[in-house]
């Protein structure tokens, strides 16, 4: 619908206005003057073309994860239903694996057209970028090995704890636990293989994606989620900062799906196969894209 008029307003204003309110040769994004002209160069006006990147993770279980050149996961299920919404079939889809850290510039640059890789929603980050969601609602928390003595983030003083550059996790260790010896990877299942190994102590990042790594079947008996999250971490889809009509467009999504069920459809096929219920997707809470 929002296209359709778009098109239409556009049409008419090009036949006055010789289509310089609708982008033309300058709807390049990154000029950065043109904010308030909606969705000429964001991912609705990118998705007509049938084709959209996606910016995910790839090494982590349950939610973003790379099998050959297969990626899967709740995030991925999330994404798909993104893509569908704006009308990219699967087939139009690229999947690009991102890191904590370079989600930001990957969709600055336009390397990515969305980011869907557990991706904290927060003020720093809104400078940059701008988010639709939050779709799930997860909290810091610890892996350690299952006979160790840490039983939250007050007991890390002198211990090695991993995390990821970039993260907020690891933000919130530097600022709020400075007596824990951070360990930084640009991944967190090199934190996990580093905790397997003996060299760390502890892996932080949210519950849901320790879950995930406890749950593989090489590390059986060998890890625990301490199970007591210590910040609140809502996920949101990430996008150019400008793109309000994109951003408004993907809640809209959003919306739809947690009332048709895909959703809860997504959630099952993935992280809800350990027999954890599907979350409420609560529509009100969404943001409102500025
Ligand atoms: N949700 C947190 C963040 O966005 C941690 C998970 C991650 O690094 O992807 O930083």
């Amino acid at each position: 619908m929002r296209i359709t008029r778009l098109a239409v307003t556009c049409g008419a204003m090009a036949l006055v206005l010789a289509g310089a309110a609708c982008g033309g040769s300058n709807s390049n994004n990154s000029g950065g003057s043109s904010g308030s002209s909606p969705g000429t160069s964001g991912v609705v006006a990118k998705a007509s073309s049938g084709k959209l990147t996606f910016g995910v993770k790839a090494d982590q279980p349950g939610l973003g994860l790379q099998t050959g050149s297969t990626y899967s996961g709740f995030d991925i299920e999330i994404a798909k239903i993104i893509a569908k919404g704006l009308g990219v079939p699967e087939s139009g889809i690229t999947w690009k694996t991102t890191v904590s850290a370079n989600r930001e510039p990957y969709i600055q640059q336009g390397q990515v057209d969305i980011v869907v890789a557990t991706y904290t929603i927060n003020d720093e980050r809104k400078q940059k970028v701008n988010f639709g969601g939050p779709y799930y609602i997860a909290g810091q928390d610890l892996l350690v090995p299952v006979n160790s003595t840490i039983t939250g983030p007050e007991s890390l003083a002198g211990k090695k704890v991993c995390s990821v550059s970039g993260s907020t996790p690891a933000k919130r260790i530097k600022s709020d636990y400075k007596d824990a010896q951070l360990q930084l990877f640009d991944s967190y299942s090199k934190c996990v293989t580093a905790l397997a190994g003996g060299q760390v102590d502890a892996v932080t990042t949210d519950d849901i994606i320790l879950a995930g790594y406890a749950a593989q079947e090489q590390y059986a008996g060998k890890f625990k989620v301490v199970g007591k999250p210590f910040s609140t971490e809502p996920y949101g889809i990430g996008l150019k900062k400008d793109d309000t009509a994109g951003c408004n467009k993907i809640n809209d999504i959003l919306k739809a799906a947690a009332a048709d069920g895909s959703y809860k459809k997504a959630w099952e096929d993935t992280l809800g196969k350990s027999g954890k219920p599907a979350p409420e997707l609560d529509t009100s809470k969404l943001t409102n894209c500025s």
